[in-house]
């Protein structure tokens, strides 16, 4: 097997809350406990309802954001620590696209400054040199390189999405993460830039994460889904087995909550009830276990752990098995020594009575 382009083990990212009066900082677990792979050459969706850290762990990823816990890998490197020129030069390998173009483009700076500032800051070319370049890129991304005088007013939203692109590729990544990269935009535009990143990917040979609240988008373009929750993975499979056989209920829910991908087929599945609970106090045990409607006792107690089932396929669910008994047949990895522990600690609780109210297992 091939060395994961981008890894994270045991990634954790915590934020002090808003401020109030006389009252302690709440502190948010955004991302919590996160490991997952990135493999050269793929798209991994990052999905989720808003809130759940998504964006978090892209920056964390990339090295925007210092993590409060855990190890991140570039092409086996650890890059947790990396500083000065290292991560200069990460910065450039690994680069994003915002959602909302407007915002992260500077008004005060033509396209040919906007696009050009990474080739000056990082590279020994000539002006004229940095001029034909920047006239390739937009040619690249489908604008006229007349355009490079103009300023980001001048443009429609998708005009300003494909110089956010132009930007990024200005200094020659191997990873383009689009955080929710068409969710500002008509959807009439969405489709253009989507194909516009999938063109770009084949021709540079991108490796892509596509962060994404809405499932539309992620279905054509990405390879693996991450489905996110308050902080924790909760599945990650190959794109058609998250539409066709999604194990957890939360992504069952999230397909069932989007109507338009299946026109006509009956609903059997409920759709997501409620809001997403306070992140900065997440609910015991399975941090779904309020919104789910297989939750039991087990799930307000016990906070499910990572199973690998075969083909890579992960979930963190109690009850998965249960649940989709009348879905083919999965293959279970033996359980992980740690999943065992934990498993006859709860069960020894359980007998002993010894379970508090918080959901704390005291053995
Ligand atoms: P998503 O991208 O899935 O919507 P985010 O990663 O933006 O989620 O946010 C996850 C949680 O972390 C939210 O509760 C959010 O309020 C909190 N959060 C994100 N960034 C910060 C920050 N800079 N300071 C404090 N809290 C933050
Ligand atoms: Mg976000």
């Amino acid at each position: 097997m091939s060395t994961p382009i981008l890894e994270c083990i045991d990634l954790s990212k915590t934020f002090a809350g808003p401020t109030r009066l006389f009252k302690r900082n709440p502190l948010v677990t955004a991302v919590d406990r996160i490991s997952l792979q990135v493999m050269p050459g793929e798209t991994l969706a990052i999905v989720g309802e808003s809130g759940s850290g998504k964006s978090t762990l892209g920056r964390l990823l990339l090295r925007l954001l210092t993590p409060s816990q855990g190890e991140i890998f570039y092409q086996g490197e650890a890059i947790t620590q990396a500083s000065g020129a290292r991560l200069n030069q990460l910065r450039r390998e690994l680069q994003i696209i915002f959602q909302d173009p407007f915002a992260s483009l500077n008004p005060r700076m033509n396209v040919a400054a906007i696009v050009g500032e990474p080739l000056w800051l990082h590279s020994s070319l000539s002006a004229r040199q940095r001029q034909e370049k920047v006239a390739d890129l937009l040619h690249t991304v489908g604008l006229p390189a007349a355009w490079a005088n103009r300023y980001p007013h001048e443009f429609s939203g998708g005009q300003r999405q494909r110089i956010g692109i132009a930007r990024a590729l200005a200094s020659g990544p191997k990873l383009l993460l689009g955080d929710e990269p068409v969710s500002a935009l008509d959807v009439s535009v969405q489709a253009q830039v989507v194909n516009l990143l999938e063109s770009l990917k084949q021709q540079f040979g991108l490796t892509m994460i596509i962060v994404a609240h809405g499932l539309a988008v992620i279905r054509h373009m990405s390879d693996r889904v991450v489905v996110m929750y308050l902080g924790q993975i909760v599945e990650i499979a190959a794109v058609d087995d998250i539409f066709d056989t999604p194990l957890h209920p939360y992504t069952q829910a999230l397909i069932a909550s989007a109507p338009q991908l299946q026109p006509g087929v009956k609903r059997h599945i409920p759709m997501l009830q409620g809001d997403l609970p306070n992140p900065a106090s997440p609910p015991s045990g399975c941090r779904f276990h309020t919104r789910c409607p297989h939750a039991s006792d087990e799930c307000r107690l016990l906070e499910p752990i990572n199973q690998v089932l075969a083909g890579g396929r992960q979930i963190a669910c109690h009850r998965w098995q249960e649940i989709n008994r009348d879905r083919s047949v999965i293959d279970l990895a033996p359980p992980s020594a740690a999943f065992l522990r934990r498993r006859a600690l709860f069960e020894r609780a359980v007998k002993q009575r010894s379970i508090t109210l918080s959901g704390e297992v005291t053995p």
